[in-house]
């Protein structure tokens, strides 16, 4: 046997009703491994990748996280969606509690830390994330990329074994995009397992060990960067990078 995979997904469907929004999905994810998803808008990217920490539940087949299925009851699963670290799109932040307190709120009330140790885990993460200075301040005193940073180091704070990205620089205005990349590299590097959804294809080169390419609700294509880029075996991957590259 293979060495257990950190994220499995096996035989995946799921439908919105008649509408079939995932089709047959088969994902293998290795610890430390970097996938990078892209595709056209619609093509269940997020949907997919709400499965992975059951946001979104599926009809047919399994969601495995190191080996161990969802579905064993609300407290199991629970534990096992503390080991997932997710960033959204457009930030999820409180806006009511600092940027402090969004990263201490989960470790006091959930993990149970005491909240002198949660404040020294926090700013140790706004730190590695670059903004130590922005504590203090609300979310929206910050700026868009700044509240990006905020929310991954909030989801860091949880010591998550995977982390997920759902288009995490499309809401940036352009001269932000970079200052969370530089951050999300930085996370690669260390070693982190990813899956992000984005059409950063320069980040994608950069970090993926495989890019994988979903059309209608499908897998069609995945390959490593230098290939994918270079020579996509499929129409509607060519069609794709044509309209984004
Ligand atoms: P992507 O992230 O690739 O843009 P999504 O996973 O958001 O795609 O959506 C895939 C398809 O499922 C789209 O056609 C979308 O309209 C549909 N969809 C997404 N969420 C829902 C929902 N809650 N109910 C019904 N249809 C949905
Ligand atoms: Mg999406």
């Amino acid at each position: 046997m293979s060495t257990q995979a950190a994220i499995e997904l096996i035989g995946l469907n799921k439908w919105y009703g008649a509408f079939q929004v995932l089709k047959d999905i088969n994902l293998r994810v290795r610890e430390g491994e970097r996938i990078v998803v892209c595709g056209p808008s619609g093509s269940g990217k997020s949907t997919m990748i709400r499965c992975i920490n059951q946001l979104e539940h599926h009809q047919e087949g399994d969601v495995l996280i190191h080996g161990e299925a969802f579905g064993q009851g609300p407290a199991r699963d629970d534990a096992i969606r503390r080991e997932i670290g997710m960033v959204f799109q457009q930030f999820n932040l409180f806006p009511h509690l600092t940027v402090l307190e969004n990263c201490t709120f989960a470790l006091i009330w959930v993990k149970h830390m005491p909240k002198a140790e949660a404040e020294a885990l926090a700013m140790s993460l706004l730190e590695r994330v670059r903004i130590p200075e922005q504590a203090l301040k609300y979310p929206l005193q910050l700026s868009g990329g700044q509240q990006q940073r905020v929310a991954i180091a909030r989801a860091l704070c949880m010591s998550p074994k995977v982390m997920l990205f759902d288009e995490p620089t499309s809401a940036l205005d352009p001269e932000m995009i970079s200052e969370v990349l530089d951050v999300m590299i930085e996370l690669a590097e260390s070693g982190m397992t990813m899956i992000v959804v984005t059409h950063e294809m320069g980040f994608a080169r950069r970090v993926a060990d495989r890019v994988i390419f979903m059309d209608q609700g499908e897998i069609v294509e995945e390959a490593p960067p230098a290939e994918f880029f270079t020579a996509p075996r499929y129409d509607r991957t060519q069609l794709f990078l044509s309209q984004i590259l």
